[in-house]
C-alpha cells in the first residue's frame, strides 16, 4: 500500500493516517458523466475503498471528448456509464471496491442509495437528482458535495448538514424546464470538467480525512475561459428554509410532482414537467440551433438527436419519437431540454 499512495502520504495533510481512512470509507458518486467519471477516476486513485457508482446513460461517442474513464469501444458495444466505470477503475486500481448501479436516481431508491456511504459526491446532470439528493442528505444528516458545469463555467459547494446552507438555502426551488443551458445544446469543454471535479474531489478528501477546517466553505463559482473565479462566503442555514429549517422533504415526499412520462401511440413517449412553463421557444431554439437542425414555428420547436425527433411545445412538454423507453426518453429530455 505504501509504495502505491507513497507520495499521497507524504503530503502532510493526508500522511498514513489520512490514507487508511480513505482506505476505508465508501463514497456515493451520484450520476457518472463528465464530472461523475472524472470523480471516479481520482477517488479510485487515491484508494478510497469503496464507491457506489449510479447512473441511467449508457456511453455515447460524444461523450469520449470529456468522459475520461471511457474508451471508443465502450460507445460501440453501448455499455452502461456505470458498468464501463467499475470496468475501466479495476484496471487503474485493482483494490477499490466499485458497487456499479445501472438505476434512474428516483425518490424511491435515493435514500437507499446513500445509505452506508460516509459522503455524496454530485456527477449528475439534472436539477430534479440534487434536489432529491438535498432532501434525502439533510434529512438524514449526510454530507454532499454539490458540483455543475456547462459550456466554460461550474460551481460547486459543499453542503454539510446542520453547519452549511444547503441547496435550498441558497436555490430555493429549481429552475423552470427548458430555462437552462445544458452541455448537450450549449457545449461543454472538458478543462471546466477537471477544474470543478478537482475542487469537489479535494473537498471529498479533506472530509474523509478528518480536516474539516480546510473546507472552502462558499459557493464557488469558475469559469475557466473568461477567467473567472469567485468564492460567495457562505452564512449559516437559513431558519426558514423549508428543507434544512422545516424538514419538509418535499422532493422525497414526492409533494413536488416529477416530471410525468406516458407512452402515445407506437414507438413514443411523452414527458411533461411537473408544472407548467411558459418556454421562450425562439431563444430554446437558438441554444440547439448550433448543435442539431432544427424546426420552429410558434407553437413548437422539433429538433433531431441520435435517431430520435422530439417535439418540444410552449408548455416544456415533449413528444420524443424513436422509443417506448420511458428510461430512454427521459434521459433524452434532461439532456437536451434540461430539468
Ligand atoms: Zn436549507
Amino acid at each position: 500500500m505504501n509504495e502505491r499512495y507513497s507520495r499521497q502520504i507524504l503530503f502532510r495533510e493526508i500522511g498514513l493516517e489520512g490514507q487508511e481512512k480513505l482506505l476505508n470509507s465508501r463514497v456515493l458518486i451520484v450520476g457518472c458523466g463528465a464530472l461523475g467519471a472524472s470523480h471516479s477516476e481520482m477517488l479510485s486513485r487515491a484508494g478510497v475503498g469503496t464507491l457506489r457508482i449510479v447512473d441511467r446513460d449508457f456511453v455515447e461517442f460524444t461523450n469520449l471528448q470529456r468522459q475520461t474513464l471511457f474508451k471508443e469501444e465502450d460507445a460501440e458495444q453501448r455499455m452502461p456509464k456505470a458498468a464501463a466505470a467499475k470496468k475501466r477503475i479495476a484496471d487503474i486500481n485493482s483494490e477499490v471496491a466499485v458497487e456499479a448501479i445501472v438505476a434512474d436516481v428516483n425518490n424511491s431508491n435515493v435514500e437507499s442509495l446513500i445509505q452506508g456511504c460516509d459522503l455524496i459526491i454530485d456527477g449528475t446532470d439534472n436539477f430534479l437528482v440534487r434536489y432529491l439528493v438535498n432532501d434525502a442528505c439533510v434529512k438524514n444528516g449526510k454530507t454532499w458535495i454539490y458540483g455543475a458545469a456547462v459550456s466554460s463555467y461550474g460551481t460547486t459547494m459543499t453542503i454539510i448538514p446542520g453547519r452549511t446552507p444547503c441547496l435550498r438555502c441558497i436555490f430555493e426551488d429549481m429552475p423552470d424546464a427548458g430555462s437552462s443551458p445544458t452541455c448537450d445544446t450549449s457545449g461543454v469543454i472538458m478543462p471546466i470538467i477537471a477544474s470543478v471535479s478537482a475542487v469537489q474531489v479535494t473537498e471529498a478528501i479533506k472530509l474523509l480525512v478528518g480536516d474539516d477546517t480546510a473546507l472552502h466553505c462558499s459557493l464557488m463559482q469558475i469559469d475557466v475561459w473568461s477567467n473567472d473565479w469567485h468564492r460567495i462566503k457562505l452564512a449559516s442555514p437559513n431558519p426558514d428554509c423549508k428543507c434544512c429549517g422545516h424538514r419538509e422533504f418535499e422532493f422525497l415526499n414526492a409533494e413536488v410532482q416529477e416530471f410525468s412520462a406516458v407512452l402515445c401511440g407506437r414507438n413514443a413517449v411523452q414527458i411533461a414537467p411537473p408544472r407548467p412553463t411558459d418556454l421562450d421557444l425562439a431563444s430554446f431554439a437558438s441554444r440547439l440551433n448550433s448543435s442539431t437542425p432544427v424546426k420552429q414555428n410558434e407553437y413548437l420547436v422539433r429538433f433531431e438527436v441520435a435517431g430520435h425527433e422530439v417535439t418540444l411545445f410552449k408548455d416544456a412538454r415533449a413528444i420524443i419519437k424513436g422509443t417506448d423507453d420511458v428510461a430512454a426518453a427521459r434521459s433524452i429530455y434532461a439532456k437536451y431540454v434540461g430539468t
